[in-house]
């Protein structure tokens, strides 16, 4: 948008802006083509000489529209929406690696993109070093190798809750001239602006808080445009020499710093067409409407639900960067100060057994895979989603057996507290 307005205001506003007569609602544009007037002006499109629609495995305009409200919300420079959040990591990592390449990954990041990195990329020809995002500048700083060429993170990681350290992850990549990426997923762009503090690229989930209500799977990722590609060719071939597959295009010179979202666009959603449909693009459009609402509601539940825990006797631990005995919240007070997102995570003293006897005993809280959406929902990693992980990579990726991850939703907390509470006084 052209003036700098609130984000509450780019939630509503931005990306779709009709023109005299059109509607006021941004249309689903549920077309796989598009059509000319002339051969000239199509072949134009395909040569990358004009920006404009042709297919919709490579860009659909309402998908584009909802990738630039995300886009100005993270403030980056261009952007472009995903299948899935998996495609929207895959993309924003294989857009600059290749096989003999190597990749720095903090060790709490979600499980699938655990084992997208370490396993499916691995099978790829593409290396990985995990480190623990707590340890030390020098400690990580061994991870580096010569083939390095980027480091990944999560702002706040799903389950484990470790809130990164952004700037010295920025640091660190910066010193050995690959770029932050950044999953952004739970924070989202509300609570935490990742570029703010050094990030390069920002990939989202938007299945979570952004769609917000459960409804459809999704990805996003977003470009700072200043990592500056074009001092390290060698680093980064595939966007700083002429790409064969368009006819000898460079990127970072035909489209500065919109090169890495166009490479990603025409060359891999092109080759492996992870897009996102229309119908599901115009579904995350009215839940990002929202996202500042409920986001602010999701936090204040959260707080009060981590706070009744903490203060209940049959409870061992509690997890919530909002809660001052919290390990990272002088890390949460800086990088997201309004609040960090709606998921705690917490034991019992009965452990193990007790986590899945009270789980049983939910009556408005259900048992799902799902977080980050309106609903409260309960889920147990190591025996859910975590489960293709041996006891040392669950405590690695900060995630205990004992773990219940309780992702508040945005009802009465007073009802989420009392079901919490009729379902622990029965074990
Ligand atoms: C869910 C999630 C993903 C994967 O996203 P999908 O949309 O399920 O493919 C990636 N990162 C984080 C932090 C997530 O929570």
């Amino acid at each position: 948008m052209s003036k700098n307005y609130e984000k509450e205001t780019i939630c509503i506003q931005s990306g779709w802006k009709p023109k005299n007569g059109e509607p006021r609602v941004l249309p689903i544009y549920q077309s796989t083509t598009f059509k000319y007037d002339s051969s000239e002006h199509m072949g134009k499109l395909f040569d990358l000489e004009e920006s404009g629609y042709f297919y919709t495995r490579l860009q659909n305009p309402t998908n584009d529209c909802v990738a630039a409200k995300i886009c100005e919300l993270e403030g980056g420079v261009a952007a472009m929406l995903t299948s899935s959040g998996q495609a929207a990591t895959y993309y924003a990592v294989f857009n600059i690696c290749e096989a003999g390449d190597h990749i720095v990954l903090s060790s709490t990041v979600y499980g699938g993109t655990h084992n997208l990195i370490t396993c499916t990329m691995k099978k790829m020809g593409i290396e990985c070093t995990v480190v623990d995002p707590d340890a030390d500048e020098s400690e990580i700083n061994k991870a580096f190798k010569e083939n390095t060429k980027c480091v990944f993170a999560e702002t706040i990681a799903n389950p484990a809750l470790v809130v990164l350290d952004i700037e010295k992850f920025a640091r660190l990549a910066h010193s050995h001239n690959v770029p932050l990426i950044v999953d952004n997923t739970f924070a989202t762009p509300i609570n935490c602006n990742p570029f703010k503090w050094g990030a390069d690229i920002i990939t989202h989930s938007t299945t979570k808080y952004m769609d917000g209500h459960a409804i459809s799977v999704g990805g996003c990722i977003v470009d700072s445009g200043n990592f500056d590609w074009s001092k390290y060719p060698e680093k980064f071939p595939g966007l700083c020499t002429p790409d064969e597959s368009y006819h000898g295009i460079t990127y970072t010179e035909k489209f500065g710093k919109a090169a890495y979202i166009t490479k990603a666009t025409s060359q891999l959603m092109r080759d492996l067409g992870s897009i996102q449909s229309p119908q599901n693009a115009f579904l995350l459009n009215v839940g990002l409407e929202t996202l500042p609402l409920r986001m602010e509601r999701h936090c204040y539940n959260a707080q009060k639900v981590a706070e009744y825990l903490e203060a209940h006797e049959k409870v061992a631990w509690v997890n919530y960067p909002g809660l001052k005995s919290n390990k990272y919240y002088e890390l949460a007070q800086k990088y997201m100060p309004n609040g960090s997102c709606g998921v705690i995570s917490f034991g019992l003293k009965g452990g193990r057994k007790a986590a899945s006897d009270m789980m049983d005993k939910l009556e408005l809280v259900a048992i799902v895979t799902h977080v980050a959406d309106s609903r409260t929902s309960v889920l147990h990693p190591a025996s859910h989603t975590h489960r293709q992980m041996n006891d040392e990579q669950l405590l690695e990726a900060g995630v205990a057996p004992d773990m219940i991850r309780l992702s508040v939703g945005i009802e009465n907390v007073k009802d989420i507290i009392a079901d919490l509470e009729q379902a622990i006084d029965k074990i």
